[in-house]
């Protein structure tokens, strides 16, 4: 049935015809390729990358991100499931189109370009013509979409004349192959014409319209063209506008992605051979950052879901992105601080994470913002309480630069025992400067003490021997201050043999897992709900199960984002707990991190004033938290509105459980 089911390639063109499209092929590849390599250059005026490209992880993630498009998650589902359609759609065109060209070419080299097609034809052609069929519903489909959402007044796309020439050219693209193919049928009268289905369709409409045998080929002849010529255009573009996502960004994904919360270290022989520490200059930004530039499409997911946006702050993730974008293609493009990215635009991240976590294309732009403050930091443009705060890191170990003796008056009256104490503990916890320092934290350290204890956990405390993690230095870019601090910790750790660690917070866990390991510090690291949870699974202890009905949970940023530490928490809180609208990894910020809980904004000016509306509004009378930042911003931020709700740590309300068990 399928015998003798074929199509002529380049039918009704003739020989000038097919040499006057091989060259428009030739030129508009020419001027695709030019344009990669002057991308290309930019991208190399970076310096070399830290990490060698690792093929087999690069297979995976085009797999995985690229071609599964698994990438595309979290908010926006509908843009998400268009792009999905256009880019499907768009590759099976490609292949097929490529198909053809092998079908054409192969058949022209044997000689049997005239006479018989060598594999289009047949059982092949039939699955052929029909996948081209419903892929290429799925770009006009997905293609159309992107249409109608610019024309949306509430969209938060860039309107830029070449965005709009792009996405109609795919639409025109598709409309007009299967126009073509519509006329093809009635050119050629093809036998079951059926199997291009939406084709079939077109040749029924053109027909009604007046369309036969005696004027098809002209009509036919002069949209191929059109057709040929708009998808030349396409190609010749795609490395000028934001179609370069199309390189750029597979590229990105296909680049190893570090992990969340991830900083790369600086070194001292680096300082020596530059001179300078972080981004003052373009070039100082690795290649694969510079590359990432040519990905963003300007999305505006990042800036969605970036608390200090928000909030009003002067920061968006992804203006900052592309204004970086712009300063390495600009000719004489002036400074870069100051003029390009403002210091109140770095101050204002607080490294939450959303942009990097939720980004379709693998750029972090929170990266960009720590190797900048890096460079403030090193001409020393920090002033202010937070200035003050690493000061006070750097001469007493930690951010209140109290006296280190006083690193145990949160325990007074416990008989918590240092390392001293019980050289043979299981488990070190890290109490961190917040509890050792900040009355209210205090509570913290006495709760999880004291369930440690009833437990019977062999535990101890470094006591005056601890030193602030450096993580918030870190994050503000002082990073010979966070070395400093975090060599000292580490040799305290060896020198009482310190393997297994357990803290109430989330930034010190996520320093003592990612960046202690860069300087050779190696431990296994336990948030305390984690642990706390091993205890309750064994019959130790209870959890807070009561207060079914009042109680929110407020996730921490480097908790649940970050370390993927989401159900550890909630198995400690009552069943039927009123969650926020964003919870999990897509929590909002409590605006305390990447140094932030060093400024002194005013409450009503804080970073985290929306995520305090979140937790009124699911009426819940306690919110429970796990990080002492959280519970520093959301206790002042309830305060601050006066309305009757208390924030305790999850250690807390367990502590209260137990005293009420028999
Ligand atoms: S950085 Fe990523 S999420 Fe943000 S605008 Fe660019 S592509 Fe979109
Ligand atoms: S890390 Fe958070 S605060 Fe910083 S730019 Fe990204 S989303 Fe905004």
């Amino acid at each position: 049935m399928t015998e003798g089911l074929s199509r002529e390639i380049f039918g009704n063109l003739d020989g000038g015809s097919r040499a006057v499209f091989y060259l428009l092929a030739f030129v508009s590849c020419a001027v695709f390729l030019w344009g990669i390599w002057r991308r290309v250059r930019l991208w190399r005026r970076g310096r070399p990358d830290n990490e060698s490209i690792n093929w087999r992880r690069a297979c995976h993630n085009i797999r995985t991100r690229v071609l599964a498009q698994r990438s595309l998650r979290g908010s926006r589902p509908r843009a998400s499931c268009a792009h999905r359609m256009l880019f499907w759609g768009f590759l099976a065109l490609l292949i097929g189109t490529i198909l053809v060209g092998i079908e054409h070419y192969g058949a022209a080299m044997a000689g049997k370009e005239a006479v018989s097609p060598l594999f289009h034809k047949g059982l092949y052609f039939v699955i052929y013509e029909i996948t081209m069929e419903i892929f290429g519903l799925l770009l006009v489909g997905g293609a159309a979409w992107f249409v109608g959402r610019r024309f949306r007044a509430d969209s938060s796309m860039e309107h830029r004349a070449a965005d709009w020439l792009v996405i109609f050219s795919l639409v025109v693209l598709g409309v007009t192959g299967y126009l073509i193919e519509g006329l093809r049928i009635i050119r050629e009268n093809t036998p079951l014409p059926g199997i291009s289905f939406v084709g079939y369709g077109c040749s029924k409409v053109f027909a009604f319209g007046g369309v036969d045998q005696s004027n098809v080929s002209s009509i036919h002849f002069g949209l191929w063209w059109f057709h040929s010529i708009v998808a030349f255009g396409f190609i010749a573009a795609l490395p000028f506008c934001r179609l370069a996502h199309a390189v750029a960004g597979v590229l990105s994904l296909a680049a190893s992605p570090r992990p969340l919360g991830h900083m790369e270290p600086v070194t001292m022989a680096e300082v020596e051979e530059t001179g300078e520490v972080g981004v003052g200059r373009l070039e100082q930004f690795e290649r694969r950052d510079l590359l990432r530039l040519d990905a963003c499409v300007s999305c505006g997911r990042c800036e969605d879901l970036c608390p200090a946006h928000e909030a009003g702050k002067p920061l968006s993730p992804r203006d900052l992105v592309q204004d970086l974008r712009g300063y390495m293609e600009a000719v004489s493009p002036g400074a870069l601080h100051g003029e390009t990215i403002g210091a109140e635009t770095l101050w204002a991240c607080t490294t939450c994470n959303s942009c990097a976590d939720i980004c379709p294309l693998g750029v972090r732009p929170v990266d960009y913002i720590t190797d900048l403050r890096r460079h403030l930091i090193s001409e020393g443009e920090l002033r202010g309480a937070p200035a003050m705060s690493l000061q006070k890191m750097q001469r007493a170990g930690n951010p209140w630069g109290l006296p280190a003796q006083d690193r145990l008056a949160w325990a007074d009256g416990l008989k918590v025992p240092t390392v001293q104490d019980n050289p043979g503990f299981d488990v070190l916890y890290w109490v961190g400067c917040s509890a050792a320092y900040d009355r209210r934290v205090m509570k913290v350290a006495r709760a999880v003490a004291q369930l440690l204890q009833r437990a019977q956990v062999s535990f101890a405390v470094l006591g005056p021997e601890e030193r602030c993690s450096g993580e918030s230095a870190r994050r503000m870019g002082d990073e010979f201050l966070f070395q400093e601090l975090a060599t000292a910790n580490i040799h305290t750790f060896g020198k009482y043999g310190v393997k297994k660690i357990i803290t109430h917070c989330p930034h010190c866990l996520n320093s003592l897992r990612q960046d202690y390991p860069q300087f050779d510090g190696h431990y296994e690291v336990m948030h305390h709900t984690q642990f706390l949870g091993e205890l309750v699974a064994a019959g130790k202890l209870k959890a807070a199960a009561g207060m079914n009905g009042t109680v929110t949970y407020h996730d921490p940023c480097y908790l649940a984002r970050v370390n993927d530490i989401a159900e550890a928490p909630r198995q400690l809180l009552p069943a039927s707990m009123n969650e926020m609208p964003r919870h999990g990894c897509h929590a909002g910020c409590c605006g305390a991190g990447g140094g932030r809980m060093w400024f002194d904004d005013p409450v009503q000016e804080r970073i985290g004033t929306n995520r305090i509306t979140e937790a009124l509004d699911t009426g819940a009378k306690t919110v429970a938290v796990s990080c002492p930042f959280c519970l520093t911003m959301m206790s002042d931020g309830l305060a601050a509105k006066d309305a009757g709700v208390q924030v305790c740590d999850i250690a807390e309300l367990m502590a209260e459980e137990q005293s009420n068990q028999p």
